[in-house]
């Protein structure tokens, strides 16, 4: 990797286009005062990432830019490039040329390019930190500025040697994992202070919501247990229901059959009413009339025929005094027909038998021959009239008996059927009626049902719950053992939910909220916490990088030191050192002035105590031990002697030297120029010089000329071959 060529336009005095090439080795610039010489380096400091304008010996950004003459008018921006041979691969970066390109115009706008690609400034400081280039160090040193490491704070020594060393790279890491923790700190500390403000309050709420919770828990339990219990509830009476239609069926079908037989069963018997004898009753009722006249016809007969034989007895009576003999045989035979008599039941034959006897009886006594008396003769005429009209009214009887046993058949026969036919009409509407109350008894039942279901709409009413919802995918519904079980649960529920009572949906909502924003920042807060571990663990271990690396480096340095500073003082000896750890550090004015102004710029870079560097010395042939007691010129040879030691131990791409040799003495300046010679071998120097020795080792000398125009002109005066 080499320098090889800086370009300036429209940059403070160079207002056209200027080109310095540089071979290598050391290039020296010359030139009258005020030249511009100066503003060539101040060129090469703002392109490594300056950003102070007092460093670049301006007030503000725009004085960078070509101000303008009589002669020439001001330019519209500035621009300055700077190329690499990177062959080397120096750079990591794919490519063999690098142009590193930065702009400013007067608006203030700053721009970088890399090859022609826009970077930031931070990558830029980045780029040049891990060349060991920077604005910090060593690596350009301005006008009367050669004493600078011993005028530089403890601090300030260390950032320099850090920056040659290849460290600051690592420092600036570190810085801005600093910034990082320290921006994640504050973060965290405000997200935690949040955290810690809303946890009371979310307490409170969370205990609302929990009791919101637990509603909510009871409200779901007892939807589901009404889905189970109305569902189990709605099948069950459905079933129920569904269960009486066929055997209502089963009854209508029955009990049309049944209505059939009936219809026929009753034209059976219509037919059989109109087949029943006629005027049957009437004529039973004429033929017990008649009967009873007949009766009656007798019993006057037979009375009047008593009446008749008491009278012929009496005439026929045997004259008093008159001896009858009665001959034994005939009592006997008069005894014997007693007998017959007294053991006839009927009365007529009772009569004839009387008759009889009687008659015997008077033929025995002799009494025939009064059958002659004409009386007797009318008596025994009218007597026989009325026994036959007796025997007439007895063979009326008899007729009249058979006509009444004949009608009395006839109505048994219709009785018979007519009997059989009714029942069998009212055995039928008997069954009909059977089939009906079970008819009505299934009706009621059906009745009952639907009450149970209006109950449990009802039921499912009061619930809040609709029905129709329990009506759909029946057949999935489990069955459950205990639905008096399960109503019980429900009731146990709804009691609980109405103890709870009511609650503030604003405040559950605010309770869902403040925890959601709480998780949140605490998993804010948690991945804070992560982050600022991690970046501890970045700084504990760039840290630990950065002093071994220093630690190593300071003790070569402090030995070329030695032997730099015994060449430019001959003899004497100085070394480096790391500060007391204890000691306060007084910061100086320009130290405090510098913070401000970084802590106002976007790259911040957080202070950190790090031990500076304390330079021991004893001058030989003198007692000065202390740097403030050394005079201008030995201040110029400590720093430059420090330089060399630096250089020698890490040697950087390139070093910008302004005037640095000015405070040396002939020999020293010898000296110096030789040691430089010796170092281009590894260093590019661009050096800036009045002095003869120093032009004369340089492999390239430019002259800077500015003209009457006020534009600085580069003319390239000696190349070594
Ligand atoms: P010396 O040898 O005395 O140190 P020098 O060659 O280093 O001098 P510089 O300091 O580089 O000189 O140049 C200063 C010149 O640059 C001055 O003449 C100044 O007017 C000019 N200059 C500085 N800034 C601008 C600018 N923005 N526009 C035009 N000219 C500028």
């Amino acid at each position: 990797m080499h320098l090889k060529r800086l370009e300036l336009l429209g940059f403070k005095s160079f207002a056209q286009k200027t080109v310095l090439d540089f071979p290598g080795g050391i290039a020296g610039i010359v030139g009258p005062n005020g030249s511009g010489k100066s503003n060539v380096i101040d060129s090469v400091r703002w392109i490594l990432g300056e950003r102070e304008a007092k460093n670049l010996r301006g007030v503000k950004a725009e004085d960078l830019i070509f101000a303008g003459t009589q002669k020439r008018p001001r330019m519209g921006m500035a621009q300055v490039s700077l190329t690499f041979d990177n062959s080397s691969g120096f750079f990591p970066v794919d490519y063999n040329e690098v142009t590193i390109v930065r702009r400013i115009d007067r608006d203030g706008i700053s721009q970088y390019f890399l090859n022609k690609s826009e970077i930031r400034l931070k990558d830029i400081v980045e780029f040049f930190a891990k060349a060991r280039l920077g604005t910090r160090g060593l690596a350009i040193i301005n006008q009367g500025e050669s004493d600078l490491f011993v005028k530089a704070s403890p601090q300030q020594r260390r950032e320099m040697i850090e920056e040659i060393l290849g460290l600051r790279q690592y420092q600036l890491k570190k810085h801005e994992a600093e910034r990082k923790l320290k921006n994640t700190t504050i973060n965290a500390e405000k997200v935690k202070a949040m955290v810690e403000e809303i946890a009371p309050h979310l307490r409170f709420l969370k205990r609302q919501a929990s009791k919101w919770e637990k509603l909510s828990d009871i409200e779901k339990d007892l939807k589901d247990s009404e889905d189970i219990y109305f569902r189990n509830k709605f099948k069950e009476i459905n079933e129920g229901l569904e269960k009486f239609n066929p055997k209502i069926n089963e009854i209508d079908q029955k009990n049309s059959e049944k209505a059939k037989e009936l219809r026929e069963l009753q034209v059976v018997l219509e037919k059989i009413e109109k087949g029943q004898p006629q005027q049957q009753q009437s004529h039973f009722g004429d033929i017990r009339s008649k009967r009873e006249q007949l009766l009656s016809q007798r019993s006057i007969l037979e009375k009047e025929l008593g009446k008749l034989e008491a009278k012929l007895e009496f005439i026929s009576a045997p004259s008093e005094g008159k001896v009858i003999v009665v001959e034994p045989a005939f009592l006997e035979e008069v005894k014997k027909d007693i007998k017959n008599i007294i053991q006839e039941s009927d009365l007529g034959a009772v009569h004839n038998l009387l008759n009889n006897l009687l008659a015997k009886i008077d033929k025995s006594l002799g009494f025939e021959e009064k059958k002659e008396n004409p009386e007797l003769a009318e008596i025994e005429k009218t007597k026989n009239e009325l026994t036959g009209k007796l025997e007439a009214i007895s063979k009326e009887f008899n007729d009249l008996s058979t006509l009444e046993s004949e009608s009395t058949g006839s109505l048994e026969k219709f009785n018979v059927e007519f009997k059989k036919a009714f029942e069998d009409v009212e055995n039928k509407k008997d069954e009909i009626s059977v089939l009906e109350s079970e008819k009505n008894r299934l009706l009621l039942e059906i009745e009952r049902f639907n009450l149970k279901m209006q109950d449990l709409e009802m039921q499912a009413g009061q619930a809040g719950r609709n029905m129709s919802d329990f009506k759909i995918g029946l057949e999935n519904v489990a069955p459950i053992g205990d639905l008096m079980e399960l109503e019980r649960k429900m009731l146990k529920l709804r009691a609980e939910i109405a103890g709870i009572g009511e609650i503030d949906q604003a405040l559950i909502t605010e309770a869902k909220e403040t925890e959601t924003r709480h998780n949140f920042l605490s998993s804010q807060l948690a991945d804070l916490e992560k982050a600022t571990k991690d970046l501890d663990a970045l700084i504990k271990e760039l840290d630990q990088k950065i002093h071994n690396d220093f630690t190593a480096a300071l003790k070569k340095i402090n030995e070329e030191f030695e032997k730099f500073f015994d060449l430019m003082f001959g003899g004497g000896r100085a070394k480096m050192r790391l500060e007391e750890p204890e000691k306060e550090k007084p910061e100086t004015e320009n130290e405090n002035a510098e913070k401000e102004i970084k802590a106002e710029t976007e790259e911040d870079e957080t202070e950190q105590v790090e031990l500076g560097i304390e330079i021991d010395l004893s001058l030989p042939r003198k007692k000065i031990k202390g740097l403030e007691m050394l005079s201008g010129g030995e201040k110029s040879l400590v720093s430059i002697a420090a330089l060399f030691a630096l250089i020698s131990v890490s040697p950087p791409p390139f070093l910008v030297l302004d005037e640095v040799d000015a405070a040396l003495d002939e020999k020293n300046t010898r000296r110096f120029a030789e040691v430089i010679k010796n170092f281009s071998k590894k260093t590019q120097f661009l050096i800036v010089t009045h002095n003869r020795a120093t032009m004369e080792s340089s492999d390239i000398l430019y002259g800077v000329t500015m003209e009457e125009d006020g534009v600085s002109k580069v003319l390239s005066l000696k190349l070594e071959g």
